[in-house]
């Protein structure tokens, strides 16, 4: 089963506007072509506008990194499912680790965000992934099983057809640390199992699972040539223009 590789690069909090034009303009000299590979961008919400605008013409995409999971209401500094998609957003992140860490984001308002960002039309990359002790104390299966069941609760095959996964184990996040493609292999066959019991096996056959934590150019091809690998979800290395272009390339 071929599945078309999705690269996105998650910008966190850096860069502004200008710097985001900048981004893409540099970047779509040096990658004016990606065929069969999908290329999305995330920057912060207040670079949405400006992403939006300078990819336009080009096969790129441009996603969020968060979403609230109510159409709309007194939820100050949120953003709604239906504003990222009225600003060009096709696509976004849900249940970063780093929001799970830092924001108190938990199994239930994963699934509440998934559902959100589904009803809207978006492509949801949802993450999931283990911390260190829970790898260590060989929990890790245990972890993901459960993240993808609560993630997934009353989401019904049909409206999942959009759905993403982004294998993510915290400790490879940003710590220079990679999991070996064996390693994420193993981790995204148990995934891919778990869909299969919740959305059937005809749907995970098509699930793209793509592996994030310390993607880098020196060892992007060797995790890309893992067939249980269906692309990356870069932090770090898709701040600069080359070694993101490399890493789609790779
Ligand atoms: C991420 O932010 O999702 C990520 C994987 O970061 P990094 O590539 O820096 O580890």
């Amino acid at each position: 089963m071929q599945r078309k590789k999705l690269f996105a690069a998650n910008w966190k909090m850096h860069k502004n506007p200008s710097q985001a034009s900048h981004f893409v303009r540099d970047f779509l000299e040096i990658l004016p072509r990606h065929a069969g590979r999908e290329i999305v961008l995330c920057p912060p919400a207040i670079c949405i506008p400006a992403t939006v605008a300078a990819v336009k013409g080009s096969q790129i995409h441009v996603g969020g990194q968060n979403l609230h999971w109510e159409k709309a209401g007194a939820f100050t500094g949120e953003i709604s499912a239906a504003m990222l998609v009225a600003a060009g957003c096709t696509h976004v992140i849900i249940g970063h680790s780093e929001r799970r860490q830092y924001f108190a984001e938990t199994d239930t308002t994963v699934n509440k965000k998934l559902m959100a960002a589904l009803t809207a039309g978006l492509t949801p990359i949802v993450c999931v992934g283990e911390m260190l002790s829970e790898r260590e104390a060989g929990d890790t299966d245990d972890i993901l099983r459960r993240q993808c069941t609560e993630a997934f609760r009353e989401i019904s095959v049909e409206s999942a057809a959009k759905l993403t996964i982004a294998y993510e184990p915290c400790w490879a996040i940003g710590t220079g640390k990679t999991a070996t493609p064996k390693m994420a292999a193993e981790a995204h066959a148990t995934i891919r199992a778990e869909a299969a019991n919740i959305f059937g096996k005809q749907f995970a056959k098509t699930l793209r699972i793509l592996y994030g934590g310390s993607v880098k150019p020196d060892n992007a091809a060797e995790l890309m040539a893992e067939g249980e690998i269906d692309g990356a979800l870069v932090g770090g290395a898709s701040l600069e223009v080359k070694s993101f272009a490399e890493i789609v390339n790779s």
